[in-house]
């Protein structure tokens, strides 16, 4: 199984170069084993004019999408099938050629993401194939590999809630949770704070992608117990901040690149080497936030214990 994601930020990519990108990624993995597979694009651009500036007009954070004053931005295109790479690519070119999709259209900024499913939750099916969504309008987007334990309290918990599920999958309570920590939480709160609260509740193996239309031309990525790397390409005019200019988090690690920019995520180095050098392997309650061209990269477990420590100490 594999999971695979793509950031662009200032590099425009046209439609096609970000599929051909997310299934060649999902190749390079397919020796890995897997039943099915699953990827999701965005359906539109997030600025309006994309072609003349090459730049994210998307709203940093908060309950806001490109262009629009509230309210989540178009559902992204998610496309399924049990089977091989070669029958998710020929599905994706039925189902785009249905929606007459431009594979033309220019992305500046764009966060996409792909997976190869070896069931252990239900069966094979394009149905329980990743990625999983939290409802029909798909407002948060999930990949992951592993096994979440404790999924069916989890279940429980949301159904009674008003979520309804589709799969069979432990998968599926993880974009169900990230929309009710975001129904529960304050209008700007990080996409990385929601899934930070999520993993809290998660027991279990996971490496996971996570997007959404409230955050438009974002990614968050996360681990435990199952691998995940990150490689990082930048343009040669990119200049690397030093920690902390970005410090908008208590970040363990920090680092952020301004200009042209893009981002692999991958379960192994095979499907990123071809794209770039520079490569971070990912340790278990590793986050990173990739966002407005910069990666924020924190470790949950740390910054919690940092909290707990600064709680803890007492009061001058
Ligand atoms: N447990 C998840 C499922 O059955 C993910 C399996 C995998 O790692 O591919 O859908």
């Amino acid at each position: 199984c594999g999971i695979f994601g793509y950031y662009n930020h200032r590099v425009p990519r046209n439609r096609r170069e970000i599929l051909d990108c997310l299934l060649t990624g999902l190749r390079r993995l397919e020796y890995r084993g897997y039943d099915s597979a699953g990827i999701c694009v965005d359906a539109q651009p997030a600025a309006t004019h994309i072609k003349d500036a090459p730049t994210c007009n998307g709203h940093a954070n908060g309950h806001a999408n490109g262009g629009e004053a509230s309210g989540p931005g178009t559902p992204p295109l998610v496309i399924k099938s049990s089977g091989k790479i070669a029958e998710l690519e020929a599905q994706a070119q039925r189902e785009l050629e249905d929606l007459q999709v431009d594979l033309g259209t220019v992305f500046a900024c764009h966060a996409g993401v792909a997976h190869t499913r070896w069931a252990t939750h239900g069966p094979p099916t394009a149905t329980n194939a990743h990625p999983h969504v939290s409802g029909r309008d798909h407002q948060f987007v999930v990949v992951h590999n592993g096994i979440i334990t404790n999924f069916r309290p989890l279940k429980n918990f949301l159904v009674s809630h008003g979520f309804s599920f589709v799969s069979d999958t432990d998968t599926e309570v993880i974009p169900k949770l990230c929309q009710y920590v975001y129904d529960s939480s304050p209008p700007d709160t990080p996409l990385s704070e929601l899934v930070l609260a999520v993993m809290e509740q998660l027991e279990g193996a996971y490496a996971l992608l996570v997007k959404s239309t409230h955050y438009p031309g974002e990614l968050v990525a996360c681990k435990r117990g199952s691998p995940l790397i990150l490689g990082i390409r930048a343009s040669p005019a990119a200049a690397v901040a030093s920690p902390g200019v970005k410090g908008c988090y208590q970040a363990a690690k920090l680092r952020a690149v301004e200009g042209g920019f893009e981002c692999f995520l991958a379960s192994d180095a095979s499907a990123v080497v071809e794209h770039t050098k520079k490569v971070i392997v990912l340790e278990d309650s590793d986050l990173v936030h990739l966002k407005d061209g910069a990666y924020f990269l924190f470790n949950a477990a740390e910054r919690k214990a940092e909290e707990n420590a600064a709680a803890g100490s007492p009061r001058l």
